[in-house]
């Protein structure tokens, strides 16, 4: 289980009751659980969604859409049932912030599926998480028994005219599912590929039903943005950014950990104050800020608020906000060889630029890695990604391609270095090499 950790710039929201025993339906009560949904009851569904829209809130899965805009697109009407579909298929590497959630604050992500389907007019919500996280499927399901028992979920809840049912799932472990339509598809019990949009899910999406699907941490940070009010939380973050973001920093620093920072909160801050700056003393090397799939950043480059529109604006994306530290004694070429052999790995097949791309990327980067490969493999490498780049049918094909084409483009000389015989800095450092198998 990830150790929490803390550091005093941290303003706690999402991560309040963590630690705290929060699991058990009581102790969540007693830490204020629960209120946001009776409130939200009383308002009605127009409120919440121009309050969730005002609290300048946007989707913490990666794409950064305003989260209050998502639930308006949901038509008033429907002749199909509507949906809610929280997403906890967390499987970007680097990035364990809904696992935190799952296992610490359940019921704030029940309370916050209430909350969206009470604004959409949705009977019915499903919590889909990893196929790993059995454990973590375990709590989530005691703390739905918990909520029916309660008669916080069901017929009539909380005493009012609303329904409202949950059902757990969890998906058999493939990153793919990760993308909303691939996600509906394996919920159907379906092959996890992604379907052709438009429709989008607001208006055809599970079983045809207009659906809303938010990652798990978008929904379970709904209940304090009508606690706290559209307002205060928006106050917390930086402009268009509203309120905080759990940033999970691992890789080559002091504390790594998951801490709830204000968006837009400086990087080069995160990694040098509160992650306690580079292991064992070395200098940083690259930094990639958002999970696996997002370009790489230099050191001259970190020096950024960490919100979606700073991130973008250096070149980069917020993404899962899982910033990964890489000191001067990683191999960048071992690093793209990693990489591109998890989305190699992880393709689902269904299209040729993604299934053939991402075989041909690993290949590539292998033999350079091993130091047989030509002069002209750098720029073949490039070429396959940019060629990637916009045209495969999800996201993930970009999400192999960007981070190729930046390890490229600023770690040319490395590149080169293994092909012209200069060894691996790994093995200059006697240290193990990454393997591929
Ligand atoms: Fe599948 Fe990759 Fe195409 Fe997405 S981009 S549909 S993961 S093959």
């Amino acid at each position: 289980m990830p150790k929490l950790v803390s550091h005093p710039d941290e303003v706690k929201i999402i991560s309040r009751r963590f630690g705290q025993g929060a699991e058990k339906i009581d102790r969540y009560i007693e830490l204020g659980g629960y209120e946001a949904v009776k409130k939200c009851l009383a308002q009605g569904s127009d409120w919440i969604i121009n309050e969730v829209k005002a609290s300048g809130l946007r989707g913490r899965g990666g794409a950064g859409f305003s989260t209050g805009m998502k639930w308006s697109f949901v038509p008033k009407q429907s002749a199909k049932p509507k949906y809610i579909l929280v997403n906890g298929d967390e499987s970007e590497p680097g990035t364990c912030k809904d696992h935190l959630i799952f296992l610490h604050d359940p019921h704030s992500v029940i309370e916050g599926a209430i909350i969206a389907g009470l604004a959409v007019g949705a009977k019915m919500g499903f919590i889909y998480m990893r196929g790993e996280y059995r454990t973590l499927l375990e709590i989530m399901e005691r703390a739905v028994a918990d909520a029916y028992a309660r008669g916080f979920l069901g017929k009539n809840i909380f005493g009012s005219d609303k329904e409202f049912q949950i059902i757990t799932q969890t998906g058999a472990g493939a990153y793919e599912v990760g993308e909303e339509s691939a996600l509906m598809e394996s919920l159907e019990g379906k092959r996890g590929v992604p379907r052709i949009k438009p429709p989008f899910p607001a208006v055809v999406g599970l079983y045809g039903g207009p659906t809303v699907i938010n990652n798990a941490e978008t929904i379970a940070t709904v209940p304090h943005v009508i606690n706290m009010g559209a307002a205060a939380y928006a106050a917390v973050g930086s402009p268009r950014n509203g309120g905080t973001r759990l940033f999970g920093v691992s890789g080559c620093v002091e504390r790594p950990g998951v801490y709830e920072l204000p968006m837009g909160y400086n990087l080069k801050k995160i990694i040098y104050e509160v992650a306690g700056g580079i292991r064992n003393g070395r200098q940083l090397k690259a930094v990639v800020p958002g999970g696996s799939s997002t370009p790489v950043l230099l050191p001259d480059e970190i020096d950024i608020g960490m919100d979606f529109d700073q991130v973008g604006k250096a070149g980069s994306m917020l993404g899962s906000a899982a910033v990964i530290v890489l000191d001067d004694q990683t191999c960048m070429v071992e690093f793209a060889l990693r990489t591109i052999s998890f989305y190699r790995h992880e393709s689902c097949g269904w299209c040729i630029p993604c299934r053939e791309g991402t075989d041909w990327l690993k290949k590539s980067l292998t033999r350079i890695h091993a130091g047989f490969g030509e002069a002209t493999d750098i720029d073949t490498v490039r070429y396959i990604a940019e060629n990637m780049l916009g045209h495969t049918f999800c996201p993930l094909g970009d999400a192999a391609a960007m981070p190729t084409i930046a390890f490229v483009k600023k770690f040319r000389q490395e590149f080169e270095d293994h092909l012209n015989g200069k060894p691996c800095p790994l093995a200059k450092m006697g240290l193990p090499q990454f393997t591929v198998v």
